[in-house]
């Protein structure tokens, strides 16, 4: 029978069969996906399709993986280098961003959207904790705003404390799979505290967003929200697979210079100094938001680090 996997320990598996019934199931043998066998290499959000084993004790085995519309994946530096998917059947990421306790950096917040450009999942960013913010912050605020939306991607601005923008954050996850991501000490925690009702967070396993629970473990999880559609959380993880990009491809996960690279005089342009250069005159321009040339140049750097150039 068909299932969705909601937790991944790397040695068992929480899945969901489509009547509805949770599971623990185990894989049969070692799964190859792309030539590559793997020992773990299933993920949450998973579609596959399971054999009960011990049907006294809710016991399965995972015999196949569906093929996944798509997926997040993170380089683990200590597996030389091997990707890591994180989750997979994704409809939306949702980043959790604070322009105040703490402050989110416009380089994380660029860094999330790559792997959103990279992975094709639409990104989706709140700020929170709007009841902090002075005049200074409003002003940045208007201005990322103005920046993202500019580019596509969906902002909002919330207070969950104050319970400003609840509603319209439940409407964006509403029937779809959402995978949250944030520092910590954003308020996501707040945030799930206030959308589920008490003490049902998923009777099956209680250990997981119960406000101190949350973040304690290093697996993701993911939760079905009682208004429809689920949510994916991923404790420790604070950036997907960026470090798999070259420098010659960064620019192609940046709609604004996407849209110029044709024009830059080489084709292989990283747009510092080349002769020619589309980006880099549209930057100078104002045709482009130097605010983004300059993330972009500065996780241009951190590649050039990454790779030992
Ligand atoms: P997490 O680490 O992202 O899960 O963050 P938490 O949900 O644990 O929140 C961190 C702190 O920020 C807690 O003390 C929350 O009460 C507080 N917090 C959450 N949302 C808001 C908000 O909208 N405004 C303010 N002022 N504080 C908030
Ligand atoms: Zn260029």
């Amino acid at each position: 029978m068909k299932a969705r996997v909601y937790k991944s320990t790397g040695s068992w598996y929480l899945v969901k069969t489509e009547e509805g019934v949770f599971m623990q199931c185990r894989i049969k043998g070692i799964f190859k996906i792309d030539g590559i066998s793997s020992t773990n290499p299933i993920a949450v959000g998973d579609e596959v399709i399971v054999e009960m084993e011990n049907e006294l004790e809710q016991t399965g085995m995972i015999v196949e993986i569906c093929d996944r519309k798509n997926y997040i994946a993170r380089t683990t530096p200590h597996h030389n280098k091997q990707r890591h998917i994180v989750a997979s059947n994704l409809d939306q990421l949702l980043l959790f961003a604070t322009l105040k306790e703490p402050k989110t950096s416009q380089g994380f917040i660029d860094r999330f959207l790559i792997a959103s450009e990279a992975y094709h999942v639409p990104a989706v960013i709140v700020f929170n904790k709007a009841d902090l913010y002075r005049k200074k912050e409003m002003l940045q605020y208007e201005l990322l705003k103005e920046i993202y939306e500019s580019l596509g991607y969906r902002i909002l601005l919330t207070s969950i404390a104050k319970k400003d923008g609840i509603e319209e954050l439940k409407e964006i996850l509403a029937n779809k799979t959402t995978l949250l991501s944030g520092h910590s000490g954003v308020g996501k925690s707040t945030f799930i505290n206030a959308i589920f009702p008490a003490l049902d967070l998923r009777t099956q396993d209680v250990s997981g967003w119960s406000g101190k629970g949350l973040h304690t473990t290093t697996f993701a999880e993911m939760f079905d929200l009682p208004f429809g559609g689920s949510i994916i959380d991923t404790p420790g993880i604070r950036e997907f697979g960026i470090t798999d990009i070259s420098k010659q491809e960064l620019s192609h996960y940046y709609p604004e210079m996407r849209a110029l690279l044709h024009n830059c005089q080489f084709n292989n342009c990283i747009h510092i100094n080349e002769p020619g250069c589309a980006v880099k005159y549209a930057a100078e321009h104002g045709e482009i938001y130097m605010e983004r040339y300059v993330s972009y140049y500065k996780v241009l750097d951190s590649i050039e680090n990454a790779t030992g150039y």
